[in-house]
């Protein structure tokens, strides 16, 4: 391609309201444009860089045995109502003009086993894997950053249909192992987290996070085993059997005037925040709930689901909590309160402080137990790091960032019991399919690689995903010579399949370098004085400041080769 051709229109300014680095460079160098919240276009650079992880995503893909399809966006009411998913909050919803109601897609679970129910009868038709790479609809409440979260995405998203557990054991691991190949090929470091398996259910699951300080995400390392989890999953060892009662001061109810937070009332009674207990009141199935958890802890909703085997459990509202506990917010404690309560495995302890359940009081010297009933005692808090890693026992946990890139599931037979897509066993016995479903955001890996590699100047494409491969500057557009020579060696490199940007722009040279860092070329080439002497300037994006000089003899080679070696270096 030849810059005076190409269409990226970069910008010199910050744009306003674009907090992420990748979110400013994407629309700085001109490889997207807003068009309404969470929604872009994308320009000719950035659908390169797009297609780009596009493809090494089909390459891996294909290599397992997976069979690329291209399903609707437009997804029809009914099959949503199959499996309960039609009430899921971030659906656009839409009537055509019978009336007749539709979703777009935000994930494809059901139509792709409305496929498979309408075509496989029988074990002989498994394993079967198919996949697409799709735009994805969704409502975010709160899109950001740009291509990190937006409310129209790109997804790989595969499936797989299995008639037995070992045979899903198997994809499950050949997913796996891609999902690791095609981040590794895109330049991403990234780790593999245990992940709570959320709205789409079944049993194992794994997150892939590349970690970088402006994830959304808190994973937890053990800093001794392999453990790995993303903080909501991570699960906390449970503490020591309850302490003796003995000896303990009645609990009394001391005034804590204008101190509703933890922060507030610790300063007021001048105790630390782990004496005092949170009541957190919730709503489950539609019952209300207290939870229990220490006061500098958070309390976390999908552990709390499982330990009371509720469907839904969602936090009160004002409404709710005055009437439970007949005290404004702020004010909630367990003593007195007439609903379950559940209480964290940490607070096994004895003279708490808790809410008095009246306006601006609290109550002291509370023990569970001995001042109020437990209903059951759980693993209901967010891990920190800190905590003791519970797979090996004697590892502490570390924390760290990370971009949530994919997500890969063991669905079982929750999606093809809800909608009968059965297959009949040797024996000629009906078996719901046993599946997986395995995602991968490929507009979000694209911003997610701006994260991990940028600097003050610009991106840094890792060379597999960057919209060229080897940029040739003119170093002075009016030197005929410097010009004709440029013209040879584009021509040649691209004879040797080189993807080469050439600047023929009649520009300063200093904004050809500019706008050569921002858009992130990996190998840029400086055709300038050297050049009679038979010499050019060769500089690499990853490394700063540094310029070598190659030969202007066989340097089309020369840089074909370079350009393997850059690949190779993502592959070691
Ligand atoms: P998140 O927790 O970030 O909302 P999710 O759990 O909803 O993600 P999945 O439904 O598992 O995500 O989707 C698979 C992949 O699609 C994610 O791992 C992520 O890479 C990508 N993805 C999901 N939502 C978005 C979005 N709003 N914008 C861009 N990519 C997304
Ligand atoms: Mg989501």
């Amino acid at each position: 391609m030849r810059a005076s051709q190409l269409f990226f229109p970069t910008l010199r300014e910050v744009p306003r309201d674009a907090e992420l680095i990748s979110h400013q460079l994407l629309i700085r160098g001109g490889f997207v444009r807003n068009v309404a919240a969470g929604i872009y276009s994308y320009l000719p650079l950035g659908w390169k860089v797009h297609e780009k992880i596009s493809q090494i995503v089909r390459e891996e893909a294909n290599a397992f045995g997976g069979q690329e399809v291209h399903m609707p966006v437009l997804v029809p009411k009914e099959l949503l109502d199959e499996t309960g998913r039609s009430k899921v909050p971030v659906l656009f919803a839409l009537k055509d003009k019978n009336q007749r109601e539709f979703f777009l897609g935000f994930t494809h679970e059901e139509v792709v086993t409305d496929i498979v129910r309408n075509t496989i009868s029988s074990w002989k038709q498994l394993p079967l894997y198919l996949y697409q790479i799709q735009t994805k609809e969704r409502d975010e409440p709160r899109p950001r950053g740009g291509l990190i979260r937006g409310r129209e995405f790109t997804m790989y998203d595969g499936y797989s249909f299995d008639s037995n557990e070992e045979a899903l054991e198997t994809i499950y691991r050949e997913n796996y192992r891609a999902y690791g190949r095609i981040f590794k090929r895109c330049g991403l470091e990234y780790l593999a987290v245990e992940a709570d398996p959320g709205a789409i259910g079944g049993s194992e699951n794994h997150e892939f996070m590349v970690l970088t300080e402006s994830g959304e995400d808190t994973v937890l390392r053990c800093g001794n085993c392999d453990y790995a989890a993303n903080a909501e999953r991570a699960e906390i060892i449970a503490s020591a059997e309850v302490v003796a009662i003995g000896g303990k001061a009645e609990s009394s109810v001391v005034s804590t005037p204008g101190a509703h937070t933890v922060d507030e009332v610790a300063a007021f009674l001048k105790v630390s925040a782990e004496v005092i207990i949170k009541t957190i009141i919730c709503v489950a199935d539609g019952k209300p709930i207290a939870g229990l958890i220490r006061g500098d802890r958070e309390l976390n909703l999908p552990k709390f689901v499982r330990v009371i085997g509720a469907k839904e459990v969602e936090l009160a509202d004002a409404e709710t909590v005055k009437k439970v506990t007949s005290a404004p917010v702020g004010f909630a404690g367990p003593v007195g309160l007439n609903i379950p309560i559940y209480v964290d495995n940490e607070l096994r302890g004895s003279a708490y402080v808790v809410g008095a359940n009246e306006a601006d009081a609290h109550r002291i010297d509370v023990q569970p137990i001995a001042d109020f009933a437990v209903t059951a005692w759980g693993d209901i808090r967010t891990a920190v790091a800190g905590d003791a890693c519970i797979r090996c026992g004697s590892g502490v946990l570390q924390d760290a960032r990370g971009i949530e890139v994919g997500h890969i599931f063991k669905l079982g037979t929750k999606y093809s019991k809800d909608m009968s897509a059965l297959f009949q066993d040797e024996q000629g016995a009906k078996h719901p399919i046993i599946m997986g479903c395995y995602g991968l955001g490929v507009s979000r890996t694209m911003a997610s690689a701006i994260e991990a590699h940028h600097d003050e100047n610009g991106i840094r494409w890792p060379i597999t995903i960057a919209p060229f491969e080897v940029g040739i500057i003119v170093a002075n557009a009016k030197d005929e010579s410097q010009r004709e020579y440029a013209d040879t060696l584009y021509r040649s490199l691209k004879a040797l399949g080189v993807d080469v940007l050439l600047d023929d722009r009649d520009e300063r040279i200093g904004v050809k370098f500019k706008d050569f860092d921002l858009i992130g070329v990996p190998i840029q080439v400086v055709i300038g004085k050297g050049l009679a002497g038979g010499t050019l300037e060769l500089a690499l994006r990853r490394v700063k400041g540094e310029k070598e000089s190659i030969a202007v003899e066989g340097a089309a080679e020369t840089l074909a080769k370079r350009v393997c070696d850059e690949k190779a270096l993502l592959d070691s």
